[in-house]
């Protein structure tokens, strides 16, 4: 962990006192945007608790939001092996794309489907997109519109049973239908999470306040 004291070991010197920094989300671990830091902006950021960049184009600090108010709440710095880049933890206040976008990463504005989409996701985190892009229809090719046009109420009994199933495949010692139920019921819980208007980040929120 990067603090004010430590600032002073790291490699500034090896790229025109510039370190790439990449922020990445406190919880889903989704990669959020990258820019430079020089020791002004680390020294910023550190203080006001709010993700300031050096931005090359503008030549002058940056702190991230300061027009749009979609700052970058700081929760940690972290280096790497050799102390020339930057992991920034910072809560997003809304989306951190100038585009609009939750990641500058993303390309879920274009619509395309081709397999790039959310790849700056988690696997979770990415299935809850494509979760949520899902419509609602009973006649649909698609296992999760069907089930989504079942209502939440047939989603919660899904749940149910792939606990059960979950349960009896690890009282039973059986590994691979241990995994291969953990994985439904993984993506049967999204589904709900979805069908209830909740976020798997809602989820991953409360279990990181439980965290000690
Ligand atoms: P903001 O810092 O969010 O108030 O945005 C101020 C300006 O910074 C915008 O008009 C963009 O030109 C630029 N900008 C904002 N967010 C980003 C980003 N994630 N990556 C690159 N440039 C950005
Ligand atoms: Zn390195
Ligand atoms: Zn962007
Ligand atoms: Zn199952």
């Amino acid at each position: 962990q990067v603090t004010l004291e430590t600032i002073n070991q790291l490699d500034f010197a090896k790229q025109q006192q510039l370190l790439p920094a990449i922020v990445q989300h406190p919880y889903s671990g989704t990669v959020l945007m990258q820019g430079y830091m020089n020791p002004e902006a680390l020294q910023q950021t550190l203080a006001s608790g709010r993700v300031t960049f050096y931005s090359r184009s503008k030549q002058r600090l940056w702190c991230k939001g300061e027009q749009s108010g979609h700052y970058l709440a700081l929760q940690a710095v972290h280096t790497d092996c050799d102390a020339d880049s930057l992991l920034v933890v910072a809560l997003p206040q809304g989306p951190t794309c100038h585009l609009g976008t939750e990641s500058c990463f993303s390309d879920n504005q274009s619509g395309n489907q081709n397999d790039n989409q959310f790849a700056e996701q988690p696997l979770l985190q990415h299935l809850m997109r494509v979760i949520q892009q899902r419509q609602p229809d009973a006649q649909s090719g698609s296992y999760t519109e069907r089930l989504l046009a079942e209502g939440s109420k047939r989603v919660a009994q899904k749940v149910g049973e792939e606990g059960v199933e979950v349960a009896l495949a690890a009282a039973t010692g059986d590994r691979e239908e241990l995994l291969n139920e953990s994985a439904d019921l993984l993506y049967h819980l999204l589904v709900l999470l979805h069908s209830e208007q909740l976020e798997l980040t809602d989820v991953l929120a409360v279990l990181h306040q439980r965290r000690r």
